[in-house]
C-alpha cells in the first residue's frame, strides 16, 4: 500500500512560542512528508510493498527501509504526544504510574530530559513499556523504534535538530524544557497507558 502524511492533530500556530509555526510547517510539510514518499518509493518492487502497516515494516525491515518506517512512524506518534493545552499537572492515574516507577513525576521529567539530552547526535527521547510491563526511558539514534527491540513506545520527543533549531538553534535543553512544561501531552500519555 501507498503510505499517506496524516494531518497534524493540531493548527500549525497553536503550539507557539514553543514550536513555531515555521518549525512545523518545515517538519511535519517537508521532513515527515518525505520520510513518506521516500518510504513508498523504497518499498516499491519490494516484499514490503504491500505491508498493510509501519509496524510489520518496522518489525522485519533492516536498512534504508527500516530507517523510513520508523521515521514515518515516530513523527506521527511525535505529533500525538503534543498539544497545545499540554504540560502543567498529569492527571492523577498517570501521577500514579509515574511515580511507582519514578518517585514522582519530577523524577519522570528529570530521567526523560536526561535522555533527550544525552543523545549526542539526532535521536530520540522515549518512554516505554518493556516485557516484564514496567516503564523505561531512554534514547535511541537517528531512527530506531523502540518496537524493533521488543518495547512498546508511551511517548516520545524527537531530539533530530530540525524539530527545534529554527525556534532555540543549538539550545536543545530549552526546547525540552518546553516540551516537558507548556506541551506534553498527558491525555495522550494516559491513554497509553491504559492500554496496558
Ligand atoms: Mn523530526
Amino acid at each position: 500500500m501507498n503510505f499517506t502524511l496524516p494531518d497534524l492533530p493540531f493548527a500549525k500556530d497553536a503550539l507557539a512560542p514553543h514550536i513555531s509555526k515555521s518549525t512545523l510547517e518545515y517538519h511535519h510539510g517537508k521532513h515527515h512528508a518525505g520520510y513518506i514518499k521516500k518510504l513508498n518509493d523504497a518499498i516499491e518492487g519490494t516484499g514490503f510493498e504491500d505491508a498493510e502497516s509501519l509496524e510489520y515494516i518496522i518489525t522485519n525491515a533492516s536498512g534504508k527501509i527500516y530507517n523510513l518506517a520508523a521515521q514515518a512512524w515516530n513523527h506521527e506518534f511525535y505529533w500525538n504526544c503534543l498539544s497545545p493545552e499540554g504540560g502543567g499537572d498529569a492527571p492523577a492515574t498517570v501521577v500514579d504510574r509515574l511515580s511507582s516507577a519514578f518517585e514522582s513525576v519530577e523524577g519522570f521529567k528529570e530521567q526523560f530530559r536526561e535522555a533527550a539530552l544525552n543523545e549526542f547526535g539526532s535521536g530520540w527521547a522515549w518512554l516505554m513499556r518493556n516485557k516484564n510491563g514496567q516503564l523505561e526511558i531512554d534514547s535511541t539514534t537517528d531512527a530506531i523504534n523502540p518496537i524493533s527491540r521488543g518495547k512498546t513506545p508511551l511517548l516520545t520527543l524527537d531530539v533530530w535538530e530540525h524539530s527545534y533549531y529554527l525556534d532555540y538553534q543549538n539550545a536543545r535543553a530549552d526546547y525540552v524544557d518546553a516540551f516537558l512544561a507548556y506541551l506534553i501531552n498527558w491525555n495522550f500519555l494516559e491513554k497509553q497507558l491504559s492500554s496496558e
